[in-house]
């Protein structure tokens, strides 16, 4: 599959739909171990990027500036801790396939471990810390390890989906120790993080949207 600035379009596009869908169990995980806005933070900024997009002259814009332009709108509508996160992930996604007119199966995982490196490096969590990253980074590895063993894209982001989901239902046995849950210390055992459980939807939205 060769994926041009049309399908990352798109991609956005079904992200936002997805997680507009998902907004307000979002907000209920907040609700528990911090403060309930986790939906709203999301919702704002993938709805930003699609009208951000929506504008842009496809034909004429890479898939670097393409996902520059969603960063930089992800970043500007949301004042939560996910906006730097999320609007980094874009960046470093972009910066991963620089030069690249259209993106091969193998880029697009490149991007996919990119975009899970940035949120690491940005927020400085490391797995086990009850963050968003529990379902990123496995996420990004089970992607990287599917693609060496020649899968195709769809396989190595069902891996990646099913890897999401097994790291955020994780989340619920470990003790928050970065963001405004870490707060609640051993409180925060016993519930979902919801920046992980967010994640398992945007990564089921590129797989639906890239398969
Ligand atoms: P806020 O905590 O500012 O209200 P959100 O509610 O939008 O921000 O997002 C909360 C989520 O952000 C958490 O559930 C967690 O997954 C993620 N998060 C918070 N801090 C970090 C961090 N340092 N690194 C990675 N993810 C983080
Ligand atoms: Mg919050």
């Amino acid at each position: 599959m060769t994926i041009n600035t049309a399908d990352l379009k798109r991609m956005f596009d079904t992200i936002a739909v997805a997680i507009e869908a998902d907004k307000n169990r979002l907000c209920q995980l907040d609700g528990v171990i911090g403060d309930a806005d986790h939906g709203i933070a999301m919702a704002l900024g993938f709805n930003a990027v699609r009208d951000a997009l929506a504008s842009l002259d496809l034909a004429a814009t890479e898939p670097t500036a393409l996902l520059n332009t969603a960063a930089k709108s992800f970043l500007n509508a949301v004042g939560a801790s996910s906006g730097p996160l999320y609007a980094t992930a874009f960046m470093r996604g972009g910066a991963a396939v620089k030069g690249k007119a259209t993106l091969a199966d193998a880029d697009f995982t490149a991007l996919f471990q990119a975009m899970s490196q940035g949120i690491k490096d940005r927020g400085k969590a490391e797995p086990g810390e009850k963050t968003m990253v529990d379902a990123w980074q496995p996420a990004a590895e089970a992607a990287a390890a599917a693609s060496v063993a020649s899968k195709t894209l769809a396989q190595c982001l069902e891996a990646a989906h099913a890897a999401a989901e097994r790291g955020a239902e994780a989340t619920r046995d470990m003790i928050a120790a970065k963001g405004r849950s870490s707060r609640l210390g051993e409180r925060s055992l016993g519930h979902v993080d919801p920046g992980a459980a967010s994640a398992v939807t945007v990564i089921g939205a590129i797989r639906k949207s890239l398969s």
